[in-house]
């Protein structure tokens, strides 16, 4: 970034000034006259002490002869001195009257100082983040507003969360007309606040109340609040509520309200940091405003656990509307109202890719809507068809394909073998969620990808399902240790996936038989470090090592299930491997002539529905 040259300029003129300026100070201190008077001088002239002098206008400096000792003294106007100086042999050197105009010796002296508060503003307007002109406008407050005209987001365009577009159609009438539920003496909610995880439409749902409404909306971000000068922050909330009463009736929305409504106390600085400050001013303001006046206050969040509970009691946000992660029905929504954006082949069946994208959010659909439409185009297609949208969601959902990266031999072997071993696992899990597709060929961080996607939508595991992702997890690293008897940094992350979930099971979720239903440990993560130092193990050391114990067992057991599902299906391991070097990639169809052909007896697959199961086993006994 531009700015950042710039800093480091700017620093290093600050050093180069300071050093100049300390150098110029030590040079004048060594450099200074001994003062001496008139009549002292002419006593060392007559005794042949001085060396020479300079003279400029009547101030004279000079040197004495024994020890080169500097002088200075000034002169009465003596039209004697020069012969008297003529005669004890002293030299003598003259020098013109200061010619610089006063303004320019003011300017010389002041200069240094008036460039250091020159870099300081520049500084300081860097550190505010804003652009040159707000320098000095530190408490006004950032919200952009949004007119009605260039406010066009309406309740269409947010599909596949109904239940709060119904909440939040209240919140529109009111807008429309407050004298209506005024006259009945209705308290209207005074907050609202949308919870739910990131992308699923919080911020759209909000931008669309103000369309439905046709009222003005502020927009403000959380982290506009957050600022090195403590008070700016409680400023910028006491100047946004003034604006939105000016404006009323309208909509005041802060964006990720946990940048400061996180809860108080929990910070390291002690209790006054800037956050609480911030905190304080929104809870008093929320306090001092009267939602009949036309003022309606919606924020969002993904993380209400941090919340300060002073902000969710009635009289602030005391409505929560929690928008969800779609489900299949709110996918195909959502991906009607995207897929009306681009030029879309008529073959598409959207419901099909619903059902393929269990636990996208609405952004992440908006994108693969998007991301198919660019391929399309880089394609050169008129229309966007399936295979577009089908590698768009590989793309999101692993990232974009390295293919530039060159990989050894050796190494593409070891991930065909490994990547095989997840999948024969998963297929032979019961429960265990199908594989869609596997590949070797790099994506993101991963070499290859082995990937799975569950049937339903899931709200709940099972601990037979993570038992399940515990084994298709190790069956890469079995893979490699039964085919070339070695192991590889590969597995890194499957591991520590593994470990974290089986820790899980035993100390959050209470699936362990050994030590029962208790949660031990903080269960939330750690909010930030104040919180963290704060919590405390609330097990003892003996427990501690139980939980050890347990965690081991679960993974030692489901290693041992998995070893053995792939020791007993070598032949299809090295198939499937063989496919994959072959191909880089194998599908659902491949996998499962795969699975028909060499799978070992005894082994019930996940490939097939029922129906195929019931075919594949006639075919089998006419065969025999
Ligand atoms: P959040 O604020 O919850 O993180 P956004 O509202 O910013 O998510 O959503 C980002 C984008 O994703 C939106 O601009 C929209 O294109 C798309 N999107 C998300 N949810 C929906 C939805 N329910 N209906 C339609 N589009 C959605
Ligand atoms: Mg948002
Ligand atoms: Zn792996």
């Amino acid at each position: 970034m531009n700015s950042g040259i710039y800093k480091n300029l700017a620093l290093w003129l600050v050093i180069a000034l300071m050093m100049v300026l300390v150098f110029n100070l030590f040079n004048t201190n060594t450099q200074t006259n001994q003062k001496v008077t008139y009549t002292e001088f002419l006593d060392s002239v007559t005794k042949e002490q001085v060396k020479k002098v300079t003279i400029k206008e009547n101030k004279i400096t000079g040197e004495y002869k024994d020890n080169n000792t500097r002088f200075e003294t000034y002169a009465p106007s003596d039209n004697n001195l020069i012969s008297e100086l003529r005669d004890y042999n002293v030299g003598i050197e003259a020098t013109p009257p200061d010619t610089t105009p006063w303004y320019m010796q003011l300017l010389i002296s002041w200069l240094p100082i008036i460039l250091l508060i020159a870099i300081w503003i520049f500084f300081m307007r860097q550190m505010q983040g804003g652009s040159g002109s707000k320098a000095f406008s530190f408490g006004k407050s950032r919200a952009k507003l949004l007119n009605q005209d260039n406010l066009k987001v309406t309740f269409k365009d947010v599909a596949g969360i109904e239940e709060a577009k119904e909440e939040l159609t209240e919140v529109v009438e009111f807008l429309k007309d407050p004298a209506k539920f005024q006259k009945l003496g209705g308290r209207i909610p005074k907050g609202v606040l949308l919870v739910g995880p990131p992308g699923t439409g919080k911020t759209l749902l909000a931008k669309a109340v103000a369309g439905e409404a046709g009222v003005p909306f502020y927009s403000i971000s959380g982290s506009d609040f957050v600022e090195m000068f403590v008070g700016v922050g409680a400023a910028r909330i006491r100047d946004l509520f003034e604006q939105g009463k000016k404006n009323a009736p309208c909509i005041i929305f802060m964006d990720e309200i946990d940048a400061v409504g996180r809860h108080r106390g929990a910070g390291l600085g002690g209790g006054h940091d800037e956050r609480e400050q911030t905190l304080n001013a929104l809870l008093v303001e929320m306090d001092g405003f009267d939602s009949n006046e036309g003022v309606i206050l919606i924020a969002a969040t993904n993380r209400p656990d941090v919340l300060d509970p002073a902000l969710l009691r009635p009289g602030r946000f005391d409505r929560q509307v929690v928008v969800p992660r779609p489900d299949l029905k709110g996918r195909l929504q959502i991906l009607k109202v995207h897929a009306a954006k681009i030029k879309m082949a008529s073959s598409v069946d959207l419901e099909i890719i619903a059902k393929g994208t269990p636990g996208f959010s609405g952004a992440d659909l908006a994108n693969l809507m998007n991301e198919s439409a660019l391929l399309a185009a880089r394609a050169n297609k008129d229309e966007v068809d399936t295979s577009d949208i089908e590698s768009a969601k590989d793309r999101v959902i692993m990232g974009a394909e390295r293919r530039s990266m060159v990989i050894p031999e050796k190494d593409k072997k070891v991930t065909a073998f490994h990547e095989a071993g997840h999948t024969i696992v998963a297929i032979m899990t019961k429960g265990a969620d199908p594989v869609h597709k596997v590949s070797i060929i790099p994506r993101g961080m991963a070499l290859g990808v082995t990937m799975q996607l569950p049937s339903d939508d899931r709200y709940n595991e099972t601990k037979d399902h993570l038992l399940g992702m515990i084994r298709v997890m190790l069956g890469g690293r079995i893979a490699e240790e039964v085919t070339f008897n070695s192991m590889s940094t590969g597995a890194s992350n499957d591991i520590e996936r593994l470990t974290s979930i089986a820790r899980k099971m035993v100390m959050s979720w209470g699936m362990s038989d050994k030590l029962g239903t208790i949660s031990f440990g903080k269960r939330d993560e750690a909010i930030f470090l104040g919180k963290e130092i704060s919590s405390q193990k609330d097990y003892s050391e003996k427990t501690a090592e139980l939980i050890d114990d347990e965690v081991e067992h679960i993974i030692n057991t489901c290693y041992n299930e998995a070893r053995k599902i792939i020791e007993d299906n070598r032949l299809l391991l090295a198939k499937t491997a063989e496919a994959l070097l072959e191909k880089e990639t194998i599908e659902t169809s491949e996998l499962k002539e795969l699975v028909k052909e060499y799978a070992a007896e005894g082994y019930k697959d996940n490939m097939f529905s029922e129906k195929e199961q019931e075919e594949k086993e006639e075919t089998k006994n006419e065969n025999n």
